[in-house]
C-alpha cells in the first residue's frame, strides 16, 4: 500500500479515483474478552480520526490475547514491541497497524506470545512493516525544500490555507515543488507523503499561463490530506473519503478551477 496519493487529473475525470468513494459496511466491533486499556496520546493528532478504527484493532487483539494494554505509537524506530503483563499483555504498536487484517494480527498475537510459530511471524510483521515504511514519520531537511517557484509561491499559498483551515494538525506541513513523473496521458499535479507531512507540486504548474488559483486548488487538495486522513478498516483505503470530497467542493471558485482544467489538461501533456 502506497501512502503516497497522486492527485492524477486525467485518471479522475476518466472515472477511476471514483471506485475510492466507495464505503464499505464497517464491521461490528468484535465483542473484546478481555480489559486492557488503550494509551492514544503518542498518536499524531490527525489520526483522532480513526478512533472507531482503533477500537477495533484493539477488540481483535484482545480476541486472540485475552486483556490487552494498547499503546499506539508514532516511533520511528521500534514498530512492535509485546511485554507480558499480570493477566494479559502490554503492546506498543506503531499506528500503521491500524486497519491491518487478520493475518497481521494473528501474527503479532503469536510474536507476543512466543514460542511456536512466531519466527515465522516475526517475517511476516517484518515485510508489512517494509511495505508500510512510508507512515513512518521522518525528518524533511528544509534545505531540500523549494517553495519560490517563477510564478508561483508555494509557500504563501500554503500558509494561506493553514490559517484558513486553522487546526494545529496542519502546522507540520511542509511544501516543496517536485516532480513525480508525467505519463503519455496523465500528470500528477500534487501529491501528499504522510509520513513526512510533505506536500509536492509538480513544476509544470510553474508557468505563466497556469493561474494562481489553479495552483492554489492543489495545494488546498494536498493539505486536505492531512487533514482528513485515509479511512483503514475492512475492505479497501478511501483516501478521498466523503468529508474530503465536500471539504474540497468548498474552495472558492470551485467549478471554475475545474472548468480551467478540463479546458488545459491537454496542454500538459503535449509537450
Ligand atoms: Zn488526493
Amino acid at each position: 500500500m502506497s501512502q503516497q496519493d497522486f492527485f492524477s487529473w486525467a485518471q479522475r475525470r476518466e472515472g477511476e479515483e471514483i471506485t475510492e468513494e466507495v464505503e464499505r459496511e464497517p464491521r461490528q466491533a468484535p465483542r473484546g474478552t478481555g480489559k486492557g486499556r488503550l494509551f492514544l496520546s503518542e498518536l499524531p493528532p490527525e489520526l483522532g480520526h480513526c478512533l472507531k478504527e482503533v477500537q477495533e484493532l484493539h477488540g481483535e487483539l484482545q480476541e486472540r490475547l485475552g486483556s490487552v494494554d494498547l499503546v499506539l505509537t508514532d516511533n520511528r524506530r521500534r514498530m512492535i514491541s509485546a511485554k507480558r503483563r499480570r493477566g494479559g499483555f502490554r503492546l506498543r504498536l506503531h499506528h500503521m497497524f491500524i486497519g491491518c487484517g487478520e493475518e497481521i494480527l494473528d501474527a503479532v498475537a503469536l510474536l507476543a506470545r512466543g514460542g511456536a510459530g512466531s519466527e515465522a511471524a516475526r517475517e511476516l510483521l517484518k515485510a508489512f512493516i517494509d511495505a508500510h515504511r512510508e507512515e513512518i514519520s521522518s525528518e524533511v531537511d528544509p534545505q531540500a525544500l523549494t517553495t519560490q517557484g517563477e510564478h508561483h509561491d508555494l509557500q504563501a499559498l500554503l500558509d494561506r490555507w493553514k490559517d484558513r483551515l486553522g487546526p494545529e494538525t496542519l502546522k507540520e506541513v511542509k511544501i516543496t515543488w517536485g516532480r513525480y513523473g508525467r505519463g503519455q496521458r496523465t500528470i500528477r499535479f500534487g501529491s501528499y507523503e504522510f509520513g513526512r507531512r510533505l506536500i509536492r507540486i509538480h513544476p509544470a504548474l510553474d508557468q505563466e499561463w497556469v493561474p494562481e488559483a489553479f495552483v492554489e486548488f492543489i495545494v488546498y487538495h494536498e493539505l486536505l490530506h492531512a487533514l482528513f486522513p485515509p479511512k483503514k478498516g475492512s475492505g479497501r483505503r478511501i483516501v478521498h473519503t466523503r468529508e474530503f470530497r465536500q471539504m474540497e467542493e468548498k474552495f472558492p471558485g470551485f467549478e471554475e478551477v475545474m472548468a480551467w482544467e478540463a479546458r488545459n489538461l491537454y496542454r500538459f501533456l503535449e509537450r
